[in-house]
């Protein structure tokens, strides 16, 4: 079977507008019940916002749904994703932590569109304006701003031009330490699922013994099967993420018109769902 085969299979990562998709949570659902999948995680940045939309439009085109979310973390300086599936909503120190990033996001933003300011015609209250409330800010919301005004062609230029962490632009935002956010996934009684870990814009894979950390920590899964990877990071992690008994998910990180990736380009099989859902059921 090859792995762009929709049938029976999940997309476990996909964005909506309430973070830097382009498109509303029950339009997310509609491209993946269109495509033939049998189910998604919407995992929006830092934020469960969407989950309800979502799972309304799910049970309407009959489709299955998984909540999730994508927490901004770091490790050693550098920036860390982490999925996390089937988090309880209402657990406080979690939902604290989501907020605390959120607020920082937007300080961040702030700081960087008055940077930009400089050299381009933008101000906050007009790349503000663009964002909705409960949206998780993030730096495709200023790219979109500056393409708006005429100054890029779209946000993959204003990235590799003026977004980039090497920037002079460029603001860190706050995050919590990785192995403190699966902890805290796990106390939620959800899943965490290490976000491509070998994508082409960091600077190297995630290192094999920082696997292991994380792993020993409480990580479930690692997702090796992202169209952003790199192929020759692929087979070490591979080979130590199967020592180690992770779970291996694929997913597309869909984000509308944000970026290329196509939802379901990627995927992973029920069966790895219904793992998750067995994990989830035993942390409760
Ligand atoms: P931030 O969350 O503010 O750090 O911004 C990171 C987000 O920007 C990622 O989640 C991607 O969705 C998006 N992004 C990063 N690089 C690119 C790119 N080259 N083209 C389009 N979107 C990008
Ligand atoms: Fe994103
Ligand atoms: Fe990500
Ligand atoms: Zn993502």
């Amino acid at each position: 079977m090859s792995e762009y085969t929709a049938a029976g299979r999940f997309d476990l990562h996909t964005h909506s507008s309430l973070s830097d998709g382009t498109t509303s949570p029950t339009e997310v659902v509609a491209a993946a019940a269109d495509a033939g999948l049998a189910g998604l995680a919407l995992t929006d940045h830092d934020t469960i916002e969407g989950w309800d939309e979502a799972r309304a439009a799910a049970s309407a085109r009959g489709i299955d749904f998984v909540p999730g979310v994508e927490i901004t973390t770091k490790h050693a300086g550098f920036s860390v994703h982490l999925l996390a599936y089937g988090i309880d909503p209402s657990h406080t120190e979690l939902l604290a932590e989501l907020v605390r990033v959120q607020q920082s996001r937007v300080t961040r933003a702030e700081e960087m569109v008055r940077r930009l300011s400089a050299d381009f015609d933008l101000d906050w209250a007009g790349v503000s304006e663009a964002i909705g409330p409960g949206v998780t800010v993030g730096r495709p919301h200023i790219a979109d701003a500056l393409v708006a005004r005429g100054h890029f062609g779209d946000r993959g230029e204003v990235f590799d031009r003026v977004l980039h962490p090497g920037s002079p632009y460029y603001v860190r935002t706050y995050a919590i330490e990785t192995a403190d956010a699966i902890r805290l996934v796990v106390d939620a009684g959800g899943v965490a699922v290490l976000a491509h870990p070998a994508a082409l814009r960091q600077r190297g894979p995630v290192p094999l013994d920082v696997l292991t950390e994380f792993a020993e920590v409480g990580l479930w899964g690692v997702e090796l099967d992202h169209p952003e990877n790199r192929d020759d990071w692929l087979p070490a992690l591979r080979e130590r993420a199967t020592d180690l008994g992770l779970e291996i998910t694929g997913a597309s990180d869909y984000h509308g018109a944000g970026k290329i990736n196509r939802i379901g380009e990627r995927s992973s099989p029920v069966e790895l769902i219904e793992r998750m859902r067995r994990r989830i059921a035993t942390q409760r």
